[in-house]
């Protein structure tokens, strides 16, 4: 069975141009980058989702991912703003599923564009807010 290629990344296996590294997590520069300084930050061990990320390693995972995003900002990489995405699964456009974060350097009339599709719909009402956040509450126990 081949390998991910995020495992390979992560044991040094694949080349990659590395921003931060521990016993943890790896951050590296995205091949394919939205904008230039658009930083991955991967755990180190294998999860496909968040679903199967230990929370220490996610927080960690997301600790790196700040402290990027702030070294982005003083780097001189043009860089008026920053998103962090994580995409977990397929509808979310999840395309490696080996989970990451990305550490996207924006600005205006960059080439991003994270929009509304046609069903955003007017604010519901208070009780479907409600009843579903009862729904939520309850997966969570
Ligand atoms: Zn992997």
């Amino acid at each position: 069975m081949d390998e991910c290629v995020f495992c390979k990344i992560a044991k040094g296996i694949v080349p990659e141009s590395v921003v931060y590294n521990d016993e943890k997590v790896l951050a590296f520069m995205d091949i394919q980058p939205v904008n230039p300084g658009h930083v991955l930050v991967i755990p180190k061990v294998h999860a496909s989702g968040l679903s199967n990320l230990d929370e220490e390693t996610g927080a960690h995972m997301f600790k790196v991912g700040m402290r990027v995003a702030d070294a982005v900002k003083r780097s001189g990489v043009k860089c008026d703003g920053v998103n962090l995405l994580l995409s977990d699964g397929r509808a979310a456009f999840q395309e490696i599923f080996h989970i990451h974060l990305h550490v996207i350097p924006r600005f205006e009339g960059d080439s991003l564009h994270i929009g509304f599709g046609r069903k955003y719909r007017p604010k519901p009402e208070r009780n479907e807010l409600d009843r579903i956040a009862a729904k939520i509450r309850d997966a969570l126990h």
